[in-house]
Formats: C-alpha cells, sequence, structure tokens
C-alpha cells in the first residue's frame, strides 16, 4: 500500500510534466471507487490548466488555475501515470485526463480502494477529507517534544500512536516499523514509558526514513511506481520490515514479527527495547 514516501515520489515525477498542462478531456469509465465518483464535477476539470502539484498526508492534491483542486487517493494498489493519449485503455483504467501534451494522466485501481474528488476553490482546509489529518511529519520536522506532547494522553504502543494519523500522517506500517528499529524501541511498548530521549531519536528516525525513502523513489513490494512508471527502491534499504528470522544488520539476532491490531510488526528483540 502507498504510503507518504510513494506518493511525494509521485508528485515529484509527475511535476514537471504536468505543470501548465490545460486538461482537454476526463473520460470516465466507473461509477465509483471507495466512494462515488462526482462525474459531473470531474467532467468539468476540462479546459482547466493544471497550475501546481501539493500533498496532503497520502493524497496527491492537483491544483487548477481557477483555484479548484483534484485530490486522488490510491488507496491499496491505486497507480498513477502519464501515457500517450492514444494508447489503449488500461484494464481498472477507472479515469483518465486527456492533457494538451497529448499525455494522457491515468487511474488504474483494480481493488477500487483509492478516490478521487473535486475540492472547490478555497476549500481545501475544510474538505471533510482533510479535517482529521495530523501534522505533517517533512517539512518542518517532527521534533521529539511535539511527539511526546501528541502522546501525552494515550496509553496504548507506540507503533500504533505513530500510525495513527489524526496525530502525524502519513507513517504507516512500512515506515513505523523501520523508524522503531531506528530509534531502538520495541513497537509494543506503550507509549507511557517512552522518555524525551527516546521520543527525540524516534521523532529523528521518523523524518530520517521518510526521506531516506523519497530519496529511492519509495517502496514497491507489489504495485507501486512513480508517473512514469519506475518502481521505488527502498525495500532494499528495509532493516527488519517483511524479514521475519533473518539476521539484524546491526546485531545478527533474528529479527522477530508479531501481530499488532491486525498488522505485522518486525523487530529485533536485542537492538529494540
Ligand atoms: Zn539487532
Amino acid at each position: 500500500m502507498p504510503e507518504l514516501p510513494e506518493i511525494e515520489v509521485l508528485r515529484r515525477s509527475l511535476e514537471r510534466r504536468l505543470l501548465g498542462r490545460r486538461v482537454v478531456r476526463v473520460r470516465l469509465r466507473a461509477l465509483a471507487l471507495r466512494e462515488p465518483l462526482d462525474r459531473r464535477a470531474l467532467r468539468a476539470l476540462g479546459g482547466a490548466r493544471i497550475s501546481a502539484l501539493g500533498r496532503r498526508g497520502k493524497y496527491l492534491l492537483i491544483a487548477l488555475d481557477d483555484g479548484r483542486t483534484l485530490a486522488v487517493h490510491l488507496g491499496m494498489s491505486g497507480r498513477l501515470t502519464l501515457s500517450p493519449a492514444a494508447a489503449a485503455p488500461e484494464p481498472h483504467e477507472h479515469l483518465a485526463f486527456e492533457l494538451d501534451s497529448g499525455e494522457r494522466l491515468r487511474l488504474r485501481d483494480p481493488r477500487r480502494f483509492g478516490a478521487a474528488f473535486v475540492v472547490p476553490a478555497g476549500s481545501l482546509d475544510d474538505d471533510a477529507h482533510f479535517a482529521h489529518l495530523g501534522r505533517e511529519p517533512l517539512g518542518e520536522p517532527l521534533a521529539g517534544a511535539e511527539l511526546a506532547r501528541l502522546a501525552a494522553r494515550g496509553r496504548g504502543p507506540v507503533k500504533s500512536f505513530l500510525m495513527d494519523g489524526r496525530r502525524v500522517v502519513g507513517v504507516g506500517n512500512i515506515y513505523a516499523t523501520e523508524a522503531l528499529f531506528r530509534a531502538g524501541i520495541r513497537p509494543d511498548r506503550g507509549v507511557r514509558r517512552i522518555g524525551a530521549a527516546a521520543w527525540e531519536r524516534l521523532a529523528r528516525a521518523v523524518v530520517e526514513v521518510l526521506e531516506q525513502a523519497i530519496r529511492e523513489g519509495g517502496t514497491t513490494l507489489n504495485d507501486f511506481t512513480d508517473g512514469a512508471g519506475a518502481p521505488g527502491e527502498f525495500q532494499i534499504s528495509l532493516a527488519v520490515y517483511g524479514r521475519e528470522g533473518e539476521a539484524c544488520p546491526r546485531c545478527a539476532r533474528r529479527v522477530r514479527r508479531i501481530v499488532q491490531s491486525g498488522r505485522s510488526s518486525y523487530f529485533c528483540p536485542r537492538c529494540q527495547r
């Protein structure tokens, strides 16, 4: 499932090729993804020019010059790519935007957990999709004291806290697992049992792991590619995620797996306390 680094990689790869392009025509082949597609609002993007590409959490935000924003979420297995307009539609290509460059921006989503919707001018902050989202971890980099404050009234394990998008957005299972390894903190340790120094290490680790993943083109375990169809390479850099029974890269002890809230967590029992 694409997480924050993958969406940021996608944003950067599409930015150069989409800025200034005009949407010529919108083609819809599905009625709904995880929510109904507003056909009228999407079709009405025809004629608008793309003025900026942004991101909020795992939403890619394509800003139009008239103030509207096209928001796209890739869900579990969505892909957004650019190809020549004349290329035949691919299976599960639910939505496509023909551009004045002669290219087509197409959204494929076999499992239909993604979303695409238009936000009217001036209402991005009020939109229900974004209202509950927490702080972005990059930009103004996350600090330990801030993480501690966000966790102050919590009581669960630190990994669940890290993955709670109402506190900090975009830290999913893979990156939470890797950040906890770098910080030397067990994923099932309670947030109440984490001191200031450990919060500081964790904040730094979250920023580092996300930034490294972006530099390496994201993590491709199944479907993810950037806007030109290229897979990421961060999966090679994963220290513990998906590596149950393999040697810890730091101490060679076997990596363990536990299940927390239905998701796998991987950790080194010696390096993480
Ligand atoms: Zn170790």
